[in-house]
């Protein structure tokens, strides 16, 4: 009985957490293959817009006519309406990371599902590619699989980690792997303070410098920046 218990729970576990994760990392493999054949750079910012760093970020990349992939909170999208609208009007490509930034490992499945959905319904609302979605801490469970293919959503990941959120990588070392990597899609946070980690107030700064950097060497190596949807062919384009 014990024994069945043991394997009954080893096997929802596998199901639940790691076939999801395998796909991830498939899907992340996908990405770099396509990063480094198209020689692609992908500037992505998750869990804006914000009131401070969107409006700053918006003008460095107007300004070298870059256009990246936000995938926007809804809760955030509605406190920022003005700044969503900007993204548009610049061509940026607006995604969805769910309305309110549920853990899919630790909360409930079904109000992830919610979650998901409302974020897709608020996104939606602004005009956004609202069935593109990153999924918050980039984790999917088996019922985050079957509710993008019921509702046909396209799970977007990245190949790159700044870790601005939590623990700032030096700005060399992320041009460094992106360089090592023949290209890559950029994960970075549009919010006015890090999320986690020390010195939250210098995460703006970190991200307008980053982004430059990456601009400047995008320019500098021959390498496109290209947004998550038109590298992967699947983008609404705006
Ligand atoms: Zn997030």
């Amino acid at each position: 009985m014990f024994m069945t218990i043991v394997i009954s729970c080893a096997a929802f576990g596998f199901l639940w957490f790691a076939v999801p994760f395998a796909c991830r990392r498939l899907e992340e493999r996908r990405l770099a293959r396509m990063c480094r054949q198209m020689r692609a750079i992908v500037l992505s910012y998750d869990d804006g817009p914000s009131g401070q760093l969107s409006p700053d970020l918006i003008d460095l990349l107007d300004r070298h006519q870059a256009r990246a992939t936000v995938f926007m909170l809804g809760r955030n999208a509605e406190r920022h309406p003005e700044m969503v609208e900007r993204y548009r009007q610049g061509g940026h490509e607006i995604a969805s990371h769910s309305q309110n930034h549920l853990n899919a490992w630790k909360s409930a499945p079904w109000a992830v599902w919610r979650d998901i959905a409302a974020g897709r319904r608020t996104l939606a609302g602004f005009g956004a590619d609202a069935a593109l979605f990153r999924p918050p801490y980039g984790k999917v469970t088996l019922a985050g699989l079957l509710q993008a293919a019921v509702q046909r959503m396209r799970h977007a990941f990245w190949t790159v980690d700044s870790r601005d959120s939590w623990n700032r990588r030096p700005i060399d070392e992320v041009i460094a792997h992106v360089e090592a990597m023949g290209g890559g899609v950029v994960l970075m946070h549009d919010t006015d303070r890090a999320g986690r980690g020390p010195e939250p107030e210098k995460h703006a700064q970190y991200v307008l410098d980053l982004t430059q950097r990456l601009i400047d060497f995008a320019a500098a190596n021959g390498f496109r920046l290209m947004r998550f949807g038109d590298l992967t062919g699947s983008g609404a384009g705006r």
